[in-house]
């Protein structure tokens, strides 16, 4: 059986992968999934806003490095209208977690 999570801000119970994992296992010991789901950590992050996923990043304890982070947004941001909270996170994070 695959394991379960459950996210705090939809009260939905759904797959590992919905979920990001932090760094910090002190903070999430749940195999350092956050408590909430993906959808729900990014409703409100605008890429080309630092104030609005910095904390994201601190909670799942990866540094910010601006230069990877515009990359990133030079080659999948184009379109905005395209472009979700997790189009630029998603890709940084595994970026991030290969370093
Ligand atoms: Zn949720």
């Amino acid at each position: 059986m695959a394991e379960t999570y459950y996210c705090e801000k939809c009260n939905k119970t759904m797959n590992g992968d919905q979920f990001y994992s932090s760094n910090n296992l002190d903070k999430y010991p749940n195999d350092g999934k956050l408590n909430m789901c993906k959808k729900c950590l990014t409703l409100h992050v605008d890429n080309w806003d630092p104030e609005t996923y910095l904390w994201i990043l601190q909670e799942i304890d990866v540094p910010y490095i601006p230069d990877e982070w515009n990359k990133l947004l030079a080659s999948y941001g184009k379109d905005r209208r395209k472009t979700t909270g997790m189009t630029i996170l998603g890709r940084y994070l595994s970026k991030m977690k290969l370093k």
